[in-house]
């Protein structure tokens, strides 16, 4: 299959909706990550997804929607209090919020689960398809599976190329990474994982808010994740990821990097400086910045080579808790404490 790159004019708009309404995968820019959408009331094209990604079929699909009235009908009763709050206040953007699922939804796109994830997208590319498309749309991170999330069209292009037809380029993603994802059939509003809308800001409107202990910690043996994707070897490049943490960590790091070959520092903007002539790539000044290029800082990590990187961690709160999650997981909970 010969896969397009295309920019998002009205005419590749109007062409990756057709797609979706046969049944097709189309690439597509969100203000998280890329996604790769399906239609997500047709179980043949999400298996698709499944196909095209690689991806084990226990992990759910979150469905993408551009106005509230697409909600009822993937939804099982009425929104609770706290979730008509939530979209109020956070829909269009990065949250997504888990229901009990109607049966319209196949199973397929909750791989068997009683519940549905969706989210209203903020990205106005993304609004436009699915609204061209008129269905909703299922989408994950248009990455093969266990790579970073894609965070440009080439990054999408450099996995899925000959996988799908179509790719539609809005340029490089917002957020960074992926939705906050938060359940919302338990007795608090709990976030299974951490994105772009802050514990606090989600604590504003709601008053509580949990955070699923799987957020920065392992699965124990046999454990059952309440999110399907927490408990994969997720947004790793091929070369060993390290987080250092605390404050001999410039030091730690610049005393391994001396015994290693294709080594590679990822570090915040103001310790640049710090690290010499080593081989290093800046994540920006800050916790939303780090989001912001994270996954591109692992993709550009594989196309140097680096068998060895070393990361500067960030503190846990804020958005620098999605961050965490997300290079735990890079890292398979590698951490050294200095
Ligand atoms: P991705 O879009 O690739 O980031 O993957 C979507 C993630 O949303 C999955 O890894 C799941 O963990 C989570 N998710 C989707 N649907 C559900 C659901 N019904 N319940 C809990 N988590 C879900
Ligand atoms: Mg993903």
């Amino acid at each position: 299959m010969k896969t397009q790159l295309l920019p998002p004019t009205g005419e590749a708009l109007s062409r990756a909706a057709a797609l979706l309404r046969e049944g097709e995968v189309v690439g597509f820019p969100t203000e998280t990550v890329y996604g790769l959408g399906a239609n997500a009331l047709d179980a043949d094209a999400a298996e698709k997804i499944f196909q095209a990604k690689g991806r084990p079929g226990d992990n759910p699909l979150i469905v993408h929607i551009s106005s509230e009235e697409e909600l009822a009908p993937l939804i099982a009763g009425e929104p609770c209090e706290a979730a008509r709050r939530l979209m109020a206040a956070y829909w269009p953007g990065p949250m997504t919020l888990i229901f009990p699922k109607s049966p319209r939804v196949p199973e397929r796109v909750t791989a068997g689960l009683a519940t549905v994830a969706i989210r209203m997208p903020a990205h106005p590319v993304a609004r436009r398809l699915i609204e061209l498309a008129k269905v909703p749309v299922a989408a994950p991170s248009a990455n093969r599976s266990g790579r970073p999330s894609p965070t440009t069209a080439e990054d999408v292009f450099e996995d899925m190329n000959g996988r799908i037809p179509l790719i539609l380029d809005g340029g490089a993603c917002g957020v960074g990474l992926e939705s906050t994802v938060i359940d919302l059939t338990g007795s608090a509003p709990r976030v299974l994982r951490p994105g772009g809308i802050t514990q606090a800001q989600i604590e504003a409107v709601t008053q509580t808010c949990e955070v699923d202990p799987a957020v920065l910690h392992p699965l124990g043996e046999g454990e059952r994740p309440r999110s399907p994707g927490m408990k994969y070897k997720h947004y790793a490049p091929r070369g060993e990821v390290t987080i250092f943490h605390g404050p001999g960590t410039v030091r730690e790091i610049c005393n391994r990097y001396d015994r290693s070959e294709d080594a590679l520092i990822l570090a915040l903007e103001g310790n640049l400086s710090q690290y010499g002539d080593r081989r290093i790539i800046s994540l920006g000044p800050d916790a939303r910045a780090m989001a912001q290029n994270l996954f591109g800082a692992l993709r550009e990590a594989d196309r140097m080579g680096a068998k060895v990187i070393f990361c500067e961690a960030v503190e846990p709160t804020g958005v620098g808790l999605a961050v965490m999650n997300r290079l735990l997981r890079a890292a398979a909970f590698r951490v050294v404490e200095t």
